[in-house]
């Protein structure tokens, strides 16, 4: 904070800033007065005198234009100085509807005050600042209209889950299931979530989103757990895993809300695995430690996604409390083409073997792969090859006819046209 902020020590009659002087910094003024003035030497007009308290020059940072006007001690002054950085950082990362308001009240601002002393607006501004100023909006409005979509597509059943089989790999036989939503968009037919749910990171949707798959996805849960334990009795029940971002995770008061979801659904938790990125552990390390052992506490487990494509450090392994390790698939589906992905999942499966973490590998598309990860002792597999993503009906099926192995399923996938 204090590289941020200094105090300064001025004496009377000095110019602090002038008028098309770009604006680094802004100030509170501690002690003393000072006279903000427009317009040249020869007509100057003083339009305010500010006192102690009364803070100055923050218009032209956050309109990222010129100054606007001159600002002059009249006494022996001492000013607080507000860094750049201090004063946007904040606005730079707030909600983008925040950041056009606080720039339109600006701009108004600024009119109003040059429309006081007789001078022509300035609204239609630098050809920068208007390109700014639009720009912004922009962000703002796709993100309302992306909001408004979502918002509807939960209420009008629009989202649904398909459930990804996850295999152990030493027998064949399914252990869980990992939901994976889809949207159903009326206009524009099937949305992969790769296309929506970024955008409902950025609207701050997906926290609302988050809580609608842990609902249906744990309703949905009992009854394929349901089918399974009558094909395959005496198997311990299937585990449901639930992807959760970084962004539903900002505000821990969440994750009492899951809580509440977990009880509601009469779910036990320790079927429960909800993956999370790296991300979440690399942008605020503390808050993640946090948010982990709370999800913890709620007697689910947790797994890393995508784990080896993001900050992947060995410190985070043993500060947070995961139980699983994804394999990102890019590192499965070049495992028999290069060694240096070969000897990475294996270097993968065998540290998290020290650690006492399972290991899934994502993405597992060929024979030769599975052999792999087997002979690697992967405890785990997930991809095309044994089952791709599908609706729970569908798997309930699966699962009612052909058992609990996906060895079975690829033998009549083999021999009914798919
Ligand atoms: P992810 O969590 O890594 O999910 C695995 C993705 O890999 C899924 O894509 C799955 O269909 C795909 N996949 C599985 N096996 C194979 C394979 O053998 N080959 C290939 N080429 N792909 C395979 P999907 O369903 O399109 O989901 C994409 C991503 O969207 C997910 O990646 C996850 O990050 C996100 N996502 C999906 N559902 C949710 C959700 O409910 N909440 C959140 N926050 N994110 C979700
Ligand atoms: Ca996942
Ligand atoms: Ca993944």
């Amino acid at each position: 904070m204090s590289e941020h902020i200094h105090a300064r020590e001025l004496a009377a009659g000095e110019v602090i800033f002038r008028e098309g002087d770009p604006g680094d910094d802004a100030y509170i003024l501690e002690r003393g007065r000072i006279e903000i003035s427009i317009g040249d030497d020869g007509a100057r007009r003083v339009i305010a005198e500010l006192g102690p308290g009364e803070i100055f020059g923050e218009m032209a940072l956050i309109a990222n234009a010129p100054r606007s006007a001159t600002a002059a001690t009249l006494e022996p002054c001492t000013l607080l100085v507000l860094r750049r950085n201090r004063l946007l950082k904040p606005i730079e990362t707030a909600d983008p509807i925040m950041r056009l308001t606080i720039q339109m009240m600006v701009e108004r601002l600024n009119d109003a005050t040059r429309w006081k002393a007789g001078q022509p607006s300035m609204s239609q501004g630098s050809e920068a600042q208007r390109r700014a100023f639009a720009e912004v909006r922009e962000i703002a409005l796709r993100r309302i209209r992306t909001e408004r979509e979502l918002r509807r597509a939960i209420e009008k059943d629009e989202l649904t889950l398909h459930y990804q089989p996850v295999f152990s790999v030493a027998d064949g036989r399914i252990a869980g299931y990992e939901a994976l939503m889809r949207w159903n968009h009326p206009e524009q037919g099937f949305v992969a979530p790769g296309d929506f749910i970024p955008l409902a990171e950025e609207s701050g949707m997906v926290v609302e989103m988050g809580r609608w798959a842990l609902e249906r996805g744990l309703e949905e849960h009992a009854a394929i757990a349901a089918v399974l334990s009558t094909v395959d009795r005496g198997s311990p029940p299937p585990f449901i895993s639930v992807n959760v971002s970084a962004a539903q995770l900002a505000d821990l008061s969440e994750i009492d809300r899951f809580a509440g979801i977990i009880q509601a659904a009469g779910a036990d938790p320790g079927q429960i695995k909800l993956e999370i990125t790296e991300s979440l552990m690399a942008a605020d390390p503390d808050h993640a430690a946090e948010a982990l052992g709370r999800l913890k506490d709620l007697g689910v487990s947790l797994a890393i996604d995508d784990f080896g494509t993001g900050y992947s450090s060995l410190s985070y392994l043993h500060r947070f409390p995961m139980d699983t390790l994804k394999i990102d698939r890019s590192f499965v589906s070049r495992m028999n083409h290069d060694m240096s992905s070969r000897l990475l999942v294996r270097t993968i499966v065998d540290l998290a073997a020290d650690l006492g973490l399972d290991t899934v590998a994502e993405g597992v598309e060929s024979p030769d792969e599975y052999d792999e990860l087997a002979a690697l002792g992967c405890g785990y597999g997930q991809g095309f090859l044994m089952a791709r993503p599908m609706p729970s009906g569908e798997l309930r099926a699966m699962l009612a006819r052909w058992g609990a192995d996906w060895r079975r399923w690829a033998e009549v996938a083999g021999q009914e046209p798919a």
